[in-house]
């Protein structure tokens, strides 16, 4: 039978799936596209594959509405219009770690796990094969091109992931000054944190937020905890940033990063906690008060649009990946989430005609959303079938929705019984298959969302590195002539 709009039976056509679907694809249908973009926000979640973005969107989902629902929820950048997948491989590596998948994104060319922003001819760890092999990034283009510039993290601010936007490093583990190899300090390569601080004046950072400051402060420095700053140079590099650039300032806990006067500072230095900031779960506890990630972004855009040429702002959700790799889906949920907020405060803060704003992954993780749970099953719980009972496995035990294919949570021998556990606690550890230490990255497609002006850029399945494109094509940055 075929049927045409007036045989649709009411069951059909006045059901609210309906009815809402057929609402917003008409309203899709007549967007315009605009291509230019003034500002570009960039936004990464470390390890944010697209079963964390399903798990993360019910948790929040049942966070509001009391533990039940939750599969009807978006995260605030699933409601953009443009979306498209991603292919994360390293040239060397099937499934890759976040320098190589951040020198594609920051670069335009991939290149190998384990660099940042140097070509794919330079071999890890060797200064001197690097030398020559620098690329240049968004970062170094949108100062060029006169915009302002900002990076935020809740990892170190000289991991990986924003290390790549701004240095340039055969090894992702050079830090600080203290991580270099005799081979590295012969050839005269420098370490990540004094390559963030040590940017010439019209090259400068305008914003710099996250964690790590061991690798800014010399290691006769006592920072809290016991913990020693880690340069052996002598440098202090939150004190160079305040003298290397004019309205300077260098924040280390909320309460300072909350009384910055946004319109007398163009160079906001933040390092919130010696290694990584802590996981959103738990910074309510942290000793000297960090700011959220949400407010981390919500200033570093009052600080950038002070300029009239625009700017380009990168902000990493990077934990997400470290709870994952703990096997620990609770802490990845709540930081996942974070970033959907933060993500909303961008876009509620800023003018959709003239800022363009991305969401995307650097690679995704082995976590598993499993079995058949009914609607509104806690996304962190057991899983319970339509008719209400626990499901059980072979083994004659429950099993929880979340999982992972490896990692610490592997079971080795006799399955846990789960049925006296609380799942929901933060500490829960998933159960895995492959027992190892820490869980690992998975090598499927990541997701990209986006909206705003050259937002129709972002389609299809394309490569990491295209990423870069559509930025410089959207703000023409100029780092091709096309
Ligand atoms: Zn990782």
């Amino acid at each position: 039978m075929v049927a045409n709009s007036a045989a649709l039976p009411s069951v059909q056509s006045d059901s609210p799936w309906f009815k809402d679907s057929a609402q917003l694809v008409a309203s899709k249908a007549n967007l315009e596209n605009k291509t230019k973009a003034k500002n570009v926000i960039l936004f990464v979640g470390d390890g944010m594959g697209i079963s964390t973005l399903t798990a993360a969107r019910i948790y929040q989902g049942q966070q509001i509405n009391g533990n039940q629902g939750g599969e009807e929820n978006f995260l605030s950048f699933e409601l953009f219009n443009h979306t498209a997948l991603v292919k994360t491989y390293n040239t060397n590596q099937q499934t890759p770690d976040s320098a190589g998948t951040m020198t594609a994104i920051a670069t335009g060319v991939k290149s190998k796990a384990g660099v940042l922003s140097v070509s794919d001819t330079a071999l890890r760890g060797n200064c001197l094969s690097s030398k020559g092999n620098e690329l240049v990034t968004l970062v170094d283009l949108a100062n060029a091109k006169g915009l302002s510039t900002g990076v935020v993290s809740t990892a170190r601010i000289t991991h990986a992931t924003p290390a790549a936007t701004y240095a340039n490093s055969p090894e992702r583990n050079w830090e600080a000054d203290s991580n270099l190899t005799a081979e590295a300090v012969a050839n005269e390569c420098k370490d990540i944190a004094y390559q963030m601080v040590m940017r010439d004046q019209d090259n400068a950072l305008s914003v710099a937020l996250g964690g790590g400051r061991r690798a800014f402060l010399p290691n006769t420095v006592t920072d809290g905890e016991n913990k020693t700053g880690r340069r052996k140079d002598g440098m202090d590099l939150t004190q160079a940033w305040v003298e290397n650039y004019e309205n300077a300032a260098y924040v280390w806990n909320k309460e300072a990063f909350d009384a910055i006067d946004v319109a007398s500072t163009d160079h906001l230095l933040g390092l919130f906690n010696s290694s990584h900031m802590e996981y959103e779960a738990d910074r309510a506890d942290d000793v000297g008060g960090e700011p959220s990630l949400t407010e981390m972004t919500a200033k570093s855009i009052e600080l950038l649009k002070k300029n009239d040429n625009g700017y380009l702002l990168i902000v990493e959700s990077g934990r997400i990946d470290h709870a994952h790799h703990a096997g620990n889906a609770k802490r990845a949920l709540m930081d996942a989430v974070e970033l959907s907020n933060a993500v909303k405060a961008a876009y509620e803060t800023t003018d959709p005609d003239e800022t363009l704003i991305l969401v995307t992954a650097d690679h995704s993780h082995v976590f598993t959303i499993a079995g058949y749970p009914k609607r509104g099953n806690p996304i962190l719980g057991l899983v319970h079938g339509v008719d209400g009972n626990l499901s059980t496995a072979i083994d004659g035990k429950p099993y929880t929705t979340l999982g992972y294919t490896n990692g610490p949570g592997a079971v080795v021998g006799t399955r846990d019984d789960l049925s006296s556990v609380d799942t929901q606690d933060r500490d829960f550890m998933q159960q895995a298959l492959v027992p190892m230490g820490s869980e690992t990255h998975a090598g499927e497609d990541i997701s990209l969302h986006a909206t705003g002006p050259g937002a129709n850029l972002a389609q299809g399945v394309i490569e990491q590195n295209v990423i870069f494109h559509i930025i410089n094509q959207a703000q023409s940055l100029g780092g091709t002539k096309y």
